[in-house]
């Protein structure tokens, strides 16, 4: 028992203790100011290459010299450029129509011929080959479709419908629609020989007639084929060469899914394909520097220790993939918690650690261009400054100043098998709803250390109605949890600096499903939350006038069923979405509050 004395002693303490915390709330935020720079309108949004982004390099480079850390082994700088493809446009293809005994007719407008993002410059000649969906799918227990079977598509030019069979039952579309991605259709071609690939969309599917638009696809550039899509005048005039149907006939017929309706030779026809694709060069800058180990290194098997968080956000969300109403196209997409969030917590780990003893080399990087495809990060562990062997860890922070009700997700925990009990211990003081994910193919700078094979973690505190919208503004961070969570990883990275023994990594196989994007051309309005595991897809949101909304669906819901298919996780949602139809309404089951409901869900065209 204690003595009064003492009681009172503890008690006083106890007071004291309470006061310093209230102390505590009211002190200055370590990450809010540097959220409210980036995010602020004068860096425009921070799209990589752009004088936003430069503005934001700058602001980082003077944090990390005020800090006292140095440029990376052999940089003179603490910038990092690199080059990539900022944009393609079409500059001028063409599809020449030339029918034995018959003036050739050529096509040139934007409108009527537009290139293949990913296809190769060059002009080619030859017969024409109707290979239907141009579907191939790999033959399984039940089930094979393969448009090309009995064909002979060498050294031809080939005409292909885009999407797959409109009429075809659940079960085919089920097995089809994933190899529907233009990109496997251009494969496909290319590995029968073909010359080029002319996609055209079928009077009987959505967008009928339409050219596909050009999108931006910095990963796929040199497809080895010439490839263009074409309207409906250019379709027409190569169907005019085949005897007795109509095109709206022919897709008719492939429409039923029957894979043992084939495509044919068109005869007497030549088509000649001239593509050309403008790719527009940027210079992106990623910003790294570092503290070097202050201890004799005695004992550590790998120098380093990165901690890392990309910068660049959408700019006005004119390229990539902003998520604007039409009423808010054009504006400054903020990105406060997209990233100027996660770009925060490595400030304040940095502060923190920058003048503490340690036995391993902290770098602290920030990465350019991930939105465009994690371009930044890539070209860092493709040609590192230093060997990704000699690194121990890697900590991303991606999304990280959205946290409600306490929750905090920690991903990529699969990469080593240090990492669940490192993250149990340090919560103890911490104290979050922490979510482990083991899955390291994220959409984050976090797979590019993974891939790297360097054990990582990345902290993401959940996507939210304002993501990828110019309404992700800094006035909606949750500062006090962002501060918490850079405390949180600041322990974690001290642990990892004096750590004899880096995390061994752990190669996580990658799961194949959802990896379809023909349900891309469907819009429901759905806004998964990735970060809470839960059964069934729950909703962080719903997009304002979407079929979701319209549908009744609310933040918070569990879609437990849709369109028959049961649904466990974001991959059963993302595979059923390819099996609905534009149009056409589907059932939802979904869970609120513990109660069973049910609501018919109506799916637009994504355009
Ligand atoms: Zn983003």
């Amino acid at each position: 028992m204690l003595t009064t004395t003492r009681l009172t002693m503890f008690t006083i303490l106890l007071a004291a203790g309470i006061a310093d915390a209230q102390t505590a709330t009211a002190v200055k935020s370590s990450t809010r100011a540097h959220v409210e720079l980036l995010a602020s309108g004068k860096l425009e949004g921070r799209l990589a290459g752009s004088p936003g982004e430069k503005l934001a390099a700058e602001y980082l480079v003077k944090e990390l010299q005020r800090m006292g850390a140095k440029p990376l082994p052999g940089q003179a700088d603490y910038r990092l450029p690199f080059s990539f493809t900022a944009g393609s446009k079409d500059a001028g293809s063409t599809i020449t129509v030339q029918r034995e005994g018959a003036p050739a007719r050529t096509f040139d407008t934007r409108e009527q011929v537009m290139a293949l993002s990913y296809s190769d410059n060059g002009e080619v000649s030859g017969p024409v080959v109707f290979a239907g969906y141009g579907l191939v799918v790999p033959p399984n227990q039940n089930f094979s479709y393969d448009s090309y079977q009995g064909l002979d598509v060498k050294d031809k030019v080939v005409v292909v419908l885009r999407y797959f069979p409109e009429d075809a039952d659940m079960q085919t579309r089920a097995a089809v629609a994933r190899y529907s991605d233009l990109r496997y259709k251009a494969q496909a071609a290319r590995q029968r020989g073909a010359k080029a690939l002319v996609v055209i969309t079928g009077p009987r599917s959505p967008n009928a007639g339409n050219t596909v638009p050009m999108t931006f696809d910095t990963a796929l550039a040199g497809s080895g084929l010439v490839a263009a899509s074409a309207n409906g005048d250019v379709a027409r005039a190569v169907f005019a060469a085949v005897p007795d149907k109509s095109l709206e006939a022919v897709q008719k017929e492939m429409d039923s899914g029957n894979p043992h309706v084939a495509g044919f030779a068109v005869p007497g026809l030549t088509l000649t394909v001239k593509a050309n694709v403008a790719r527009e060069r940027q210079t992106g800058h990623n910003v790294a520097g570092y503290f070097p180990a202050s201890l004799t290194a005695t004992g550590v098997d790998k120098p380093w220790v990165v901690i890392g968080a990309h910068y660049d956000h959408l700019g006005r969300g004119t390229t990539g993939s902003s998520l604007a109403s039409k009423e808010q196209a054009g504006q400054v997409h903020h990105g406060a918690d997209d990233n100027a969030s996660g770009t925060s917590a490595v400030l304040a780990i940095a502060d923190a650690l920058s003048k503490q003893p340690r036995k391993r080399n902290l770098m602290v990087a920030f990465w350019s261009a991930e939105e465009l495809g994690l371009i930044g990060s890539n070209h860092f562990v493709t040609t590192p400054p230093v060997p990704t062997t000699e690194m121990a860890a890697y900590l991303n922070f991606d999304m990280v100043g959205r946290s409600s009700d306490n929750k905090l997700t920690v991903q990529a925990t699969g990469s080593s098998p240090m990492w669940p009990r490192m993250l149990e211990q340090a919560n103890v003081a911490a104290g979050f709803d922490l979510i482990l994910q083991e899955d390291p193919y994220q959409p984050t700078d976090v797979s590019s250390f993974n891939q790297a094979g360097v054990a990582s973690l990345a902290f993401f505190t959940g996507a939210h109605v304002d993501y990828h919208k110019p309404t992700d503004t800094a006035e909606r961070i949750n500062y006090e949890d962002l501060d918490r969570i850079a405390e949180f990883a600041t322990g974690i990275t001290r642990r990892l600096l004096d750590l004899e023994q880096s995390p061994q990594f752990t190669k996580v196989e990658q799961k194949t499903e959802g990896g379809g994007r023909a349900g891309m051309r469907i819009f429901t309005g759905t806004i998964p939350d990735y970060a809470t595991e839960v059964k069934g897809l729950l909703l962080g949101g719903v997009i304002g006038g979407g079929p979701a909304e319209q549908a009744g669906l609310q933040k918070g819901d569990v879609i437990v069923e849709i369109a028959a298919q049961s649904i466990a996780n974001i991959y059963d949602y993302t595979y059923a979405l390819e099996l609905l139809k534009i149009g056409q309404p589907a059932k939802v089951v979904y869970m609120r509050n513990g109660e069973r409901r049910e609501t018919q869900l109506t799916p637009a065209a994504r355009k």
